[in-house]
């Protein structure tokens, strides 16, 4: 009821056990405590933590898709304890094609960090293919405190689409990693499509 509905989700969401067409690097940044690791752990449909520790260290899991008939891998980085982008080594970053853009709809001022993250992104010449934003914690709807709208307006400001999820309640979190792989997929070569 509080999370605005994915935009586009027209998805074959079957996990393969090996193999692969293409793989593309995503990774999922935002300020400390949006939910980066939950995220992750909910993609994979792992026990939700309560108090997850923060992460130490950066870390990547694998994740397939069938996008119609093509059995795409999202390698996803989780950079979660180095938020700040100056401890991130850019050897993270080289050959990113995708990114999760992550804030708490009930913290404002990992909102207004995103405007940041895009900018610090641009200076350092990162120039990835893909960039969604995520409104995470869509579940403490009566704490929200950046509307749908606000937050619809910053994405098209960054030609981004927005996306809201609950990683404590699993929603839309398929979904968004969904959207990924097929935008991927689209923006590499639209004629697998
Ligand atoms: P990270 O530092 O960005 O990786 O954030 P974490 O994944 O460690 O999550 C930070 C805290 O927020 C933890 O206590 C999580 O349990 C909580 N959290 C993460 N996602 C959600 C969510 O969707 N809803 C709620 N209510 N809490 C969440």
């Amino acid at each position: 009821v509080s999370c605005a509905k994915p935009i586009r989700c027209e998805f074959n969401k079957n996990p393969m056990e090996s193999d692969y067409d293409v793989i593309y690097k995503v990774l999922v940044i935002g300020e400390s405590y949006v939910g980066k690791t939950s995220l992750i752990n909910s993609m994979r449909h792992e026990t939700y933590t309560r108090n997850l520790m923060p992460t130490v260290g950066v870390d990547f899991v694998n994740q397939d898709y069938d996008v119609d008939g093509h059995r795409v891998r999202l390698q996803i980085w989780d950079t979660a304890g180095q938020e700040r982008f100056r401890d991130i080594n850019k050897f993270m970053y080289r050959g990113t094609k995708g990114l999760l853009l992550v804030f708490d709809i009930t913290d404002k001022n990992t909102f207004d960090s995103i405007n940041y993250w895009m900018r610090t992104l641009a200076e350092a010449d990162i120039d990835s293919e893909e960039v969604i934003i995520v409104g995470n914690k869509c579940d403490l709807w009566w704490q929200r405190k950046i509307k749908l709208a606000a937050a619809e307006k910053l994405a098209k400001y960054h030609s981004s689409k927005y996306f809201e999820t609950s990683a404590k309640e699993n929603t839309n979190v398929t979904e968004l990693f969904s959207q990924m792989a097929y935008d991927l997929v689209e923006a590499n070569n639209p004629k697998l499509l």
